[in-house]
């Protein structure tokens, strides 16, 4: 189950997808080359899906009585219902998702700080809020993992998008298997991932899972599913990651050199100090899993949170403008 998980993420499609943008271009972005084999990419472009061509004359949020209407100020149209119209049935539509990467700046696809004028003419933005499309998507969707594409260019952003995906998809399978042998798996062997999400969650979630009331298990899930989003709504800090790898560190200490603790020891002042990402650290314990045969740790997912082919250093900083 762990590693076959697929999640399911609605992307902008002028992102790698295809060369929609209102000047006719397409958007190079190696998270969605990289994550294709891994996901199911459902990509959509709300501006081509109302009936505008490519390219186009572009259209932008204007401020209008404390609104924000979407107009094309070379035609002074006026796009909102059609647009809200769009997001409405486009998401009515949607099968069970995971995640969305929208592109950043859009005053359709962008899902925050999104350029607002005061008027269609040569005037500078005086605010920012969400564009049409993704702040309905933001609006249904606040449990899930939700990214404009540029801040997936930030190792420690990506990091946490790609486990939250993961872990939603891993649940979401768990769900469609209806046992509650698949609950308890699940459970057990996302339980440091949890634990470093969350503390509180994981033990009323610990709770539900045994379901002493006997309760149908369809409620017992249903309800583990609101913890479950509770847990993953704020990334695990820094410190809950340092405990749970200083937990399954305790596993191994009795067994390890003085070198091999220091090394480790150094790797972890490192991540503490935002040097390294959490990924290398976690591979070091990785590697001592294998090699002291640890069944327990070996298929606790906060180790493996997502393919390991999907681990890339980079760092290539600030989104880009749309
Ligand atoms: S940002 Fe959204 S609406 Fe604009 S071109 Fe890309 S997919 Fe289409």
């Amino acid at each position: 189950m762990v590693d076959t998980a697929k999640p399911v993420i609605v992307a902008s499609k002028c992102l790698e997808f295809e060369p929609c943008r209102y000047n006719g271009q397409v958007i190079s972005l190696k998270i969605i080359r990289r994550l294709e084999p891994y996901v199911t990419f459902i990509p959509v472009c709300p501006e081509v899906e109302i009936g505008l061509g490519v390219p186009r004359n572009p259209i932008r949020l204007v401020s209008s009585n404390g609104q924000s209407r979407l107009i094309q100020p070379a035609t002074g149209v006026d796009m909102t219902e059609e647009m809200q119209g769009f997001s409405d049935k486009f998401l009515d539509a949607l099968p069970e998702v995971d995640a969305f990467i929208l592109k950043s700046g859009s005053p359709s696809c962008g899902s925050k700080d999104v350029k607002i004028y005061p008027s269609t003419g040569k005037v500078a933005a005086t605010s920012k809020g969400s564009g049409l499309f993704g702040g309905a998507v933001s609006n249904r969707y606040p449990h899930l993992a939700i990214e404009d594409e540029g801040r997936l260019n930030n190792f420690t952003i990506r990091e946490r998008f790609l486990t939250k995906i993961f872990a939603l998809a891993r649940f979401r399978e768990t769900k469609a298997a209806r046992t509650t042998k698949s609950l308890v798996h699940y459970h057990t062997v996302n339980k440091l991932l949890l634990m470093s999400h969350n503390q509180r969650e994981i033990r009323t979630m610990g709770q539900i899972v045994a379901n002493h009331e006997h309760r149908p298990l369809a409620e017992v899930v249903g309800d583990y599913e609101n913890h479950l989003r509770q847990a993953l709504f704020k990334s695990a800090k820094k410190t809950s990651n340092i405990n749970v790898i200083l937990h399954a560190f305790g596993h191994f200490s009795k067994q390890l050199t003085s070198a091999e603790k220091a090394f480790f020891l150094d790797n972890l002042a490192n991540y503490r100090t935002g040097k390294i990402p959490l990924s290398s650290v976690q591979s070091v314990i990785g590697a001592w899993i294998v090699r002291f045969k640890d069944d327990y740790l070996n298929e606790q997912t906060f180790f493996k949170p997502y393919p390991k082919d999907l681990i890339e250093i980079s760092d290539s900083g600030k989104a880009r403008s749309y």
